[in-house]
């Protein structure tokens, strides 16, 4: 094994252990969260995913940026099967030893090469759609600083990654025409052995570090990106897919109910029903959780709220389809879950620092305001839009409840309706006796 193996087999095994220590981390922030048993309907469930993850059911219903995200996903992931033949080269010192499969390889190494191109064109497409024709949804006041900075970074290398990949083949296949040992003739190149001529007059220890360079570009980009991806919105191509496997399967509208709260009125309206058990205690990172209605914080919404939080691609078509946002108000549904990722993040790093959770004095309604919050008409046209089946409404409803449950916190235009509630048992302001007034005019 030479010096180069070892030390190629250091930086992947390095990338590998960081990248699962990051792994590790999300996970254990998603575990924050309220137990919710997801585990009905598998059979319903495993269809889902096909269809809205693998199948990008939902990416089409906007043509365009559907058909250059297929584009991008198809290619990146097919591409990077030659990723395996990279570490097994890169291991044993091998060199093309996928090309014993002899006209297959020829095949496979041709249609990545296409494939790459178009990665190369859709990415091109992705950046002119933000940079020149600015579409106002990737404009909006929750895009500004980081978000936009992160979609380039991740469209700018997936740029050089292909660029890098079909520059390695045309000089590799140069080296390989010259005779130099080590190089094979395998393969086809219909793209690559367009940018041949460039090498001609090179010599060919020239030609060779062209070649070293861009296999180790390559190849470190993906480990790199691979360790970026945690701490990006495009740590979406992991999670889309147990996203959409716990999708909600009810009718989107349809609103849980609280059972300690349905208990309690079953129990006020009927005294021989006993009042409902308070909930078990919960510890969390360290700390006992008292029982909330509502969330309060990040420990109060449900696991799979906050999966959907680190899910979320920032594209922006829930908040393009949301009435509120249309009309001019604050609430934007893709603020509700960069807010609450950006929360969760917040509150995993003190639990790394302390070694428990430490009350920092900010919660989940430091970032949302009240007045996002009440401007949702709960209609679901974001549920509906969004590619990877993320409910912010879920969000917005446990925020609101812990607003009117435990703070009697609400809308003035609200405040009538409970009273009457409360006091007439319907949100009109008359009495039960006087319901049947209007038969009689
Ligand atoms: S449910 Fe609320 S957040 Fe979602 S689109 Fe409708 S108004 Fe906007
Ligand atoms: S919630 Fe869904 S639709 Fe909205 S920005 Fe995130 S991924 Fe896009």
């Amino acid at each position: 094994m030479s010096i180069a193996n070892i030390l190629f087999l250091l930086l992947l095994a390095g990338a590998v252990a960081l990248f699962a220590r990051n792994l590790g981390r999300v996970v254990r922030n998603i575990r924050l969260g309220r137990d919710e048993d997801i585990s009905d309907r598998k059979a319903e469930r495993w269809g889902v995913m096909a269809r809205v993850a693998l199948g990008q059911s939902k990416m089409v219903v906007r043509p365009v940026a559907g058909i250059m995200h297929i584009l991008i996903y198809v290619g990146f992931i097919i591409i990077n099967i030659e990723v395996l033949e990279i570490i097994i080269d890169g291991i044993f010192g091998t060199h093309r030893i996928g090309s014993f499969l002899g006209r297959l390889y020829d095949f496979l190494i041709g249609s990545f090469e296409i494939l790459a191109v178009g990665v190369l064109l859709a990415c091109v497409v992705f950046i002119a759609r933000r940079a020149v024709l600015q579409l106002p949804r990737f404009h909006k006041p929750e895009m500004k600083g980081w978000p936009s900075k992160d979609a380039m970074i991740i469209l700018i290398t997936e740029i050089a990654l292909m660029g890098a990949f079909l520059k390695m083949n045309a000089a590799d296949q140069v080296l390989a025409q010259r005779g130099m040992e080590h190089y094979t003739t395998a393969g086809s190149y219909p793209v690559s052995s367009l940018l041949q001529p460039f090498f001609a007059g090179m010599s060919d220890g020239t030609v060779l570090f062209f070649e070293r360079f861009m296999w180790w570009f390559h190849i470190l980009g993906i480990l790199a990106f691979l360790n970026y991806l945690p701490y990006s919105k495009h740590f979406h191509i992991i999670l889309a897919f147990p996203n959409t496997w716990y999708s909600k399967l009810e009718p989107r509208t349809q609103v849980s109910n609280m059972p300690r709260i349905t208990g309690e009125v079953k129990s006020m309206l009927d005294p021989s029903v006993p009042p409902p058990t308070p909930a078990p205690a919960r510890t969390v990172a360290g700390v006992d959780m008292p029982e909330r209605f509502g969330a309060k914080d990040v420990f109060d919404l449900s696991w799979k709220s906050l999966m959907d939080a680190y899910s979320c691609t920032e594209c922006g078509r829930c908040t393009s389809e949301c009435p509120a946002n249309l009309t001019g108000k604050l609430l934007s549904p893709r603020k509700i879950m960069m807010d609450t990722r950006d929360r969760l993040e917040e509150v995993g790093k003190v639990i790394d620092a302390k070694g428990k959770w430490e009350d920092d004095g900010n919660s989940l309604h430091s970032r949302i305001s009240e007045e996002e919050l009440w401007a949702c008409t709960t209609c679901n046209a974001c549920t509906q839009a969004c590619p990877v089946n993320i409910d912010p409404v879920n969000i917005i409803m446990e925020m609101r409840r812990y607003k009117v449950m435990e703070e009697s916190s609400t809308r003035p235009s609200l405040t009538g309706m409970f009273n009457n509630v409360e006091n007439n048992g319907a949100p009109w302001a008359y009495g039960p006796d006087r319901r049947m007034e209007w038969a009689q005019e």
